[in-house]
């Protein structure tokens, strides 16, 4: 694929064909996710990362993907990766969405901390905690928010005061709604350091192990019954100064280069949408082909998960050429979680009444849909992301 300024496509624009290099990747990845996905699925539902349990499978799952070189393919070699183009990245995910393969329990951790360390930490971090996170050794949980501090995320009252004896920081506060924070091993999050400093100064971007002494993990059940959320209590727990990331202080800096990444290119690829879009024109197909509204709706959401992957392709020729994405992440964000509720509120009302069963090969329909009702509102809600494409996309007043 040739997708900058200056592509082997006669007509100057992009060149969507894959090269002979691409194709070969693209043919290694299918074959290794074809063998192996069924495998561990033995034919069954996908565990859930939500429960203990399936959190477990789903851990031994991509240690297999660490072990055969999947895990994480545009990260360096020396932490695990195969140092592919994000193109290929992105083949890649639409080739492990298409299989089928189960969730990524590690995404907070390789999808929103690591290009935040790959952009913002020393060497001696990344040497000890890259590699662990591609093998989920440790994985990570995100820990922004707080009962008052969601949206307004800079209102966190979490405070971390200096420890100069031992060289560190004593960090007390509460974070919340972190998920699988029940099950994972370390957190990474924002904590006031400096309560006289203005409230986007003052800040400090820490990595805190979870089973340090002082934290309570406290697991949360969400709209499904699974325990997918956890609060996460810190009572004076010391975290030592090699557990900064960034400058002391300047902490919303790099936390924004985070949400950046969750927002942009990095937690929602293409490949996700693309299958789930397949899937539902089957099940359209295996229910007598719906409606003639049915039929619009499946319609535009294949339109749209191509959409989605055209756009970012572009997003990714504008990277490949130097530029940064910035707020334009607000409108990717809003597209793919719209999307996403459209596609599963189709393929309930193709179901019509069977969509309710919770058991049986359409019963992911239903999970599908309780998740999809999450999107407009983690990763920051789409008002908020609204508020962003108006004011610095668009150039709008702010009042
Ligand atoms: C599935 C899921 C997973 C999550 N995972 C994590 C996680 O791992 N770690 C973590 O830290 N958090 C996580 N969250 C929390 C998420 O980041 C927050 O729910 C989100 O930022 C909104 O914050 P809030 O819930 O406090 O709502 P509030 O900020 O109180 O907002 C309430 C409502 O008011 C609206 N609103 C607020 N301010 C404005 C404004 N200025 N203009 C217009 N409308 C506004 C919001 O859009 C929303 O509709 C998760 C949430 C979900 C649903």
């Amino acid at each position: 694929m040739s997708l900058g300024v200056g592509n082997d496509s006669s007509d100057g624009g992009m060149d969507l064909e894959l090269s002979a290099h691409e194709r070969a990747f693209v043919d290694e990845a299918r074959a290794w996710l074809g063998t192996h996905v069924p495998h561990f699925l033995d034919g069954g539902p996908q565990p859930s990362g939500d429960t203990a349990e399936g959190f477990a499978r789903c851990r031994a799952w991509e240690r297999q993907l660490f072990e055969a070189g999947w895990s994480v393919v545009s990260w360096p070699r020396e932490y695990g990766g195969r140092q592919v183009s994000i193109i290929e990245w992105l083949l890649f995910e639409e080739e492990y969405f298409r299989a089928g393969a189960p969730q990524r329990v590690s995404q907070n951790g390789i999808s929103l901390l690591a290009p935040t360390l790959f952009e913002f930490g020393t060497d001696e971090q990344r040497a000890r905690i890259l590699r662990r996170m591609a093998a989920v050794d440790d994985v990570w949980a995100q820990g922004w928010s707080e009962p008052n501090a969601g949206s307004d995320l800079a209102a966190l009252s979490s405070r971390a005061v200096r420890d100069d004896k031992r060289g560190g920081w004593r960090l007390t506060g509460q974070k919340t709604w972190c998920s699988r924070g029940a099950f994972c091993d370390w957190l990474f999050g924002l904590f006031r350091s400096d309560p006289t400093a203005e409230r986007h100064r003052g800040l400090t971007y820490f990595l805190v192990p979870l089973r340090a002494e002082g934290v309570t993990v406290r697991p949360v059940q969400r709209l499904d019954g699974e325990p997918g959320f956890a609060e996460v209590f810190l009572d004076d727990v010391f975290v030592s100064d090699r557990d900064v990331l960034g400058e002391p202080h300047k902490g919303w800096d790099v936390a924004m280069a985070t949400a950046g990444s969750e927002r942009g290119l990095n937690l929602r690829s293409p490949g996700r949408f693309l299958a789930a879009a397949a899937r539902l024109v089957a099940l359209c197909r295996r229910h007598g082909g719906g409606t003639m509204l049915q039929r619009d709706a499946v319609a535009r959401a294949v339109s749209d998960a191509e959409a989605y992957r055209l756009y970012t392709l572009q997003m990714v020729a504008r990277v490949e050429d130097g530029q940064t994405i910035g707020p334009e992440a607000s409108i990717n964000k809003i597209f793919w979680s719209e999307l996403d509720v459209q596609l599963h509120e189709t393929a309930l009302s193709i179901l019509g009444p069977l969509a309710e069963l919770t058991d049986g090969d359409e019963s992911t329909w239903l999970k599908g849909f309780q998740f999809a009702l999450a999107g407009p509102i983690y990763a920051g809600t789409n008002e908020i992301q609204r508020n962003v494409v108006a004011e610095r996309v668009l150039g709008l007043p702010r009042r």
